[in-house]
């Protein structure tokens, strides 16, 4: 069935994106991933349109105005993500099921809103240390950029309880084969 609704949430660092993209990778999902807005600047060699619709802060708030998301968030001072409700409408239209990747406290807002049409997948690492190591191997991300993900990952962790599964990102290969079960029967179902 396509239309359904796949958050993934998990604390900056942890793995999300190698994750979801091994899954997408592989194809037999039929999922496409919701493309988020954020006045944040792009990182590394990211896409404007394909990783994100990077905005000016004018044109995020004209967004909010314009009543064009389905939930955004101030996930860091000053930094704003958001769910167009273009993207969905466009997915679905596509005949796909939709991958959210979001904070938590978006996510755990979408979940609430879709209830049975919406699987809440949390990713964690192993460990906080562990996390640091890995957002400073990326060598995308500021010291700074690395410090506020590393202080918000402890509150984010907690949030991981409201999700319908935690999956911890310590082997790589077997994250992807817990993911790829928990998607799979989702869909299925
Ligand atoms: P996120 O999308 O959650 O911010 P990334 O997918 O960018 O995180 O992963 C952060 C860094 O950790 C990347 O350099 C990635 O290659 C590495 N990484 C991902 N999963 C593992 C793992 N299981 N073990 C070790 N390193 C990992
Ligand atoms: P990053 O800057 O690492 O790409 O993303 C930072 C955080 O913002 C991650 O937790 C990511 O999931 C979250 N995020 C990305 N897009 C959205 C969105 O549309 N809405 C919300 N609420 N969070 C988002």
């Amino acid at each position: 069935m396509a239309g359904k609704v796949i958050i993934i949430s998990a604390p900056s660092g942890s793995g999300k994106s190698t994750i979801i993209n091994a899954l997408m990778k592989e194809g037999k999902l039929n999922m496409q991933f919701s493309v988020s807005a954020t006045n944040r600047a792009p990182r590394g060699a990211e896409q404007n349109g394909v990783d994100y619709h990077f905005l000016s802060t004018e044109e995020f708030q004209q967004a909010i105005a314009d009543d064009a998301f389905l939930e955004y968030e101030e996930v860091y001072p000053g930094r704003y993500y958001g769910t167009l409700k273009s993207e969905i409408t466009r997915i679905a239209a596509a005949g796909s099921n939709i991958v959210l990747d979001i904070d938590v406290n978006g996510g755990i807002r979408v979940k609430k809103l879709l209830g049975e049409q919406a699987l809440a997948l949390f990713i964690e690492p192993p460990s906080i240390e562990e996390l640091q190591r890995r957002l400073s191997s990326r060598a995308t991300d500021s010291a700074e950029s690395i410090r506020q993900r590393v202080e918000r990952a402890a509150y984010e962790i907690e949030q991981g309880n409201a999700y319908d599964i935690r999956i911890i990102n310590d082997d790589l290969a077997e994250a992807v084969k817990a993911a790829d079960e928990a998607i799979s029967k989702f869909l299925a179902d």
